[in-house]
């Protein structure tokens, strides 16, 4: 299974083909825009396909928008969920132990096919097997908590224990254990510059990215590889709790918030993103001076580096450091988003002085 984006393309030969295969791989990482029409669509619109020559590529819905396109009604690619993905969802939390297959949904009324379809596009994974990996999960939270591998099995809802330890065995490459890691859990949230992933466990968030950001595949092997704990799909009370504050952020009625953080990474990075957060919300630094605020004047280098590696966007907001000219530098986001963050805060503060 792939939680992340697919391979990326190198030509619009290459994404042109995309929309004209329908391929949902791509749904989320890349937009098209038609230039006659002056609407932007996802991978997979029922619409009609257009020219070639009346096609540009953008890698978000903010860029598209940001380049005059307006949303197409048909595949509304700057919204959320559909409502089949949400309606599973909900499915599949109010009983998270419950055995679900085809022949559940085709009970339920939902189309399986579609079902599987869209939750390919979303999760990178059918929807039987995110809810089998979050059955998965309740047997992974029991053995972190020191319960049995009997306990395990019947939190994830499985009457035979052979079957319980192969369907483990299968998702994590090993046989159940007691006292076994806790999984993470990775889930995304919608903002209105575009869609963030979340990984948190119950006590902690440790990853809040834009899922379109430069080397999110680096960041995310990087988090599993430093934490060596599975990564499932489903949230926890800290992504209820991330993304209200996140809601609170963008609607401008918050400027610090609260979500208990886990960073990960050498102690020089750890110094610059504790720096990060002592700058004010409305407010702006230089590299340089961001490299004085950790009593390194000269390692201005290795600050911007830390900066760009920061796996906390928005909250650590490594998007308040700017170039010395007053210049964007860099964000590993975009820098359209960056500005759009700064325009964010300073209007805010414009707003509460006012
Ligand atoms: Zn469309």
């Amino acid at each position: 299974m792939d939680l992340l984006s697919p391979k990326p393309l190198t030509s619009d030969i290459e994404r042109y083909a995309v929309f004209a295969g329908k391929d949902m791989r791509y749904d989320g990482h890349l937009f098209l825009g038609v230039t006659s029409t002056g609407i932007f669509c996802r991978p997979g619109c029922p619409a009609r396909l257009p020219k070639f020559e009346n096609s540009t590529f953008h890698d978000t819905a903010a860029c598209a928008i940001s380049c005059g396109f307006r949303a197409c009604k048909r595949c509304h690619p700057a919204g959320g969920d559909t409502a089949l993905i949400k309606a599973l969802i909900t499915l599949v939390e109010s009983a998270p132990d419950r055995k679900i297959t085809n022949a559940t949904l085709s009970a339920q009324g939902y189309d399986p096919s579609t079902a599987r379809r869209q939750f390919l596009a979303r999760f990178g994974m059918s929807f039987i097997d995110y809810a089998r990996a979050r059955r998965m999960a309740l047997a992974a939270k029991t053995l972190a908590r020191g319960g049995t591998v009997l306990d395990a099995q019947l939190d994830a809802g499985f009457d035979s224990a052979s079957g319980f330890r192969s369907a483990y065995a299968k998702h994590f490459g090993a046989a159940p254990a007691k006292g076994s890691a806790e999984p993470l859990f990775i889930d995304w949230i919608e903002t209105p510059m575009g869609r963030m992933i979340t990984i948190a466990d119950d006590t902690a968030l440790y990853l809040l990215e834009f899922t379109d950001r430069k080397n999110m595949r680096r960041q995310f092997d990087r988090l599993r590889k430093t934490q060596n704990r599975a990564v499932l799909p489903g949230r926890t009370k800290i992504t209820e709790t991330i993304e209200t504050e996140l809601a609170a952020y963008f609607a401008g009625n918050l400027s610090e918030f609260e979500t208990p953080l886990a960073t990960s990474g050498t102690d020089f990075q750890r110094q610059t993103w504790e720096a990060l957060k002592t700058i004010p919300h409305g407010e702006t630094r230089s590299y340089a001076q961001l490299a004085e605020m950790i009593g390194k004047p000269a390692a201005v280098r290795a600050v911007a580096s830390a900066n760009a590696n920061n796996g906390l966007a928005v909250i650590i907001p490594c998007h308040r450091v700017i170039a010395k000219n007053g210049g964007l530098g860099g964000y590993a986001g975009g820098l359209s988003r960056k500005r759009q963050l700064l325009d964010l805060e300073s209007l805010d503060l414009k707003s509460k002085e006012g």
